[in-house]
């Protein structure tokens, strides 16, 4: 099959791939590749106010705000028992930037998907990177099609943007590892919500910390965070061990309780604080999770794919594919890790509580 060629090829097209498509394609030709078809359901669904600025940056929240109610609804604040058992209220009240906004994820990420589409980006969905190498000042990037792996493409690129999450699949196919902060995983579950009141909650426990919101179509999320190490394999694997684990946490176990019988068991995905060793180097960096992966008690994982997003094209724009891009995006990352370690380590001292226990005295 004859070599295809771009400018720019993007590996992995979430929230980072599709943002950088979008901000690119006005100056390069991008191909963008997903492995997935289609977006799948996940967890992630808190959308920090400031995101909105780059939504609009990029025409992208009109659209958005249109459809309330099924692509997002309103998050007028938060309920927290963090430090204390005294509930804490936390809302966007003042902020100028206005609410959050609790996406439908899947959903989301489909509509970023069709904006990618209909702005021009050569879109390669269902097809996974395999393997590259760097010829001729050109990276030739091997894909598969997921369905079948008889299928394969070779697409020829000036540049490459690794945005395929915390797995970085381009960059650990070149043997860079990832520094890594700690064990965090989330379990979670969704259930109906017939709630009148719509925050979002977050309670620190013995081991970890709950955390639960409403999304759009009347349902809700709850996940249980906590170091892989310090739990049993069995007991983040069910609906009746989630119940067992929440019931000495009033807020959830009282959320659970009403709706036991529609409770689905989604699973335990990794949500430790992670980073790249090298984030950039000839003719390619890496974007969003793959570069930086953040505690989801951040809620700014969302936010930093698509800020960094934005900083690589005006990056790429004043620096073009060269050693000078390299350096720039590498101090501008490592400032975001250095900032964000600096905020985690805040928030957890914030919580005093049970010092000794395995998991805050790590945090302490
Ligand atoms: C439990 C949990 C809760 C979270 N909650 C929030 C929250 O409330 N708010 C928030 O802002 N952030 C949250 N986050 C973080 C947020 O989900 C991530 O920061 C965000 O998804 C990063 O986007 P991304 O595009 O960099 O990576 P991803 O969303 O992981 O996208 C990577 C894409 O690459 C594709 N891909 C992977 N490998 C390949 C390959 N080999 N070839 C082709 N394609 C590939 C994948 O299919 C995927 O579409 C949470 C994370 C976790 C774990």
């Amino acid at each position: 099959m004859a070599t295809e060629k771009t400018d720019i090829v993007i590996i992995g097209g979430g929230i980072a791939g599709c943002i950088a498509a979008i901000s690119l394609i006005d100056s390069y030709q991008v191909t963008l590749v997903d492995k997935l078809l289609e977006p799948t359901e996940r967890i992630g669904e808190s959308l920090a106010p400031a995101s909105q600025r780059i939504l609009k940056q990029l025409d992208l929240l009109e659209d958005l705000e249109n459809q309330v109610g099924t692509l997002y609804q309103k998050n007028v604040g938060m309920q927290s028992y963090w430090g204390s058992d005294q509930v804490h209220l936390v809302d966007d009240l003042r902020n100028p930037d206005g609410f959050v906004k609790n996406l439908n994820r899947q959903a989301f990420e489909s509509y970023l998907r069709k904006a990618v589409e209909a702005r021009g980006v050569h879109c390669l969905w269902g097809s996974k990177l395999h393997s590259s190498s760097y010829e001729n000042s050109h990276w030739q990037v091997q894909l598969r099609a997921s369905d079948d792996p008889l299928h394969t493409q070779t697409i020829s690129a000036s540049f490459v943007i690794d945005a395929s999450g915390r797995q970085s699949h381009f960059a650990k196919s070149l043997g860079i590892k990832r520094q890594v902060e700690d064990k965090l995983v989330a379990c979670w579950v969704t259930l109906p919500n017939t709630k009148t009141n719509t925050m979002s909650t977050i309670s620190a426990s013995e081991n970890g910390w709950w955390y639960s919101a409403v999304v759009p179509n009347d349902k809700r999320i709850v996940a249980f965070h906590t170091d892989a190490d310090l739990i049993a394999k069995s007991e983040l694997k069910s609906t009746a061990s989630f119940l067992k684990l929440a019931q000495n946490t009033t807020a959830i176990s009282e959320i659970l309780k009403e709706h036991e019988h529609s409770i689905i068991f989604q699973g335990t995905v990794a949500a430790n604080s992670t980073k790249l060793e090298q984030v950039a180097g000839q003719q390619w960096v890496a974007l969003g999770d793959a570069a930086l992966s953040f505690d989801p008690l951040s809620s700014q994982g969302m936010f930093n794919a698509m800020a960094s997003a934005m900083q690589l094209r005006v990056l790429l724009l004043e620096f073009g594919f060269t050693a000078e891009l390299q350096k720039n995006y590498t101090e501008q990352i490592n400032q975001i890790w250095q900032h964000y370690l600096k905020h985690k380590s805040i928030f957890y001292q914030a919580e005093t509580r049970w010092k000794t226990a395995a998991f805050w005295e790590r945090r302490q």
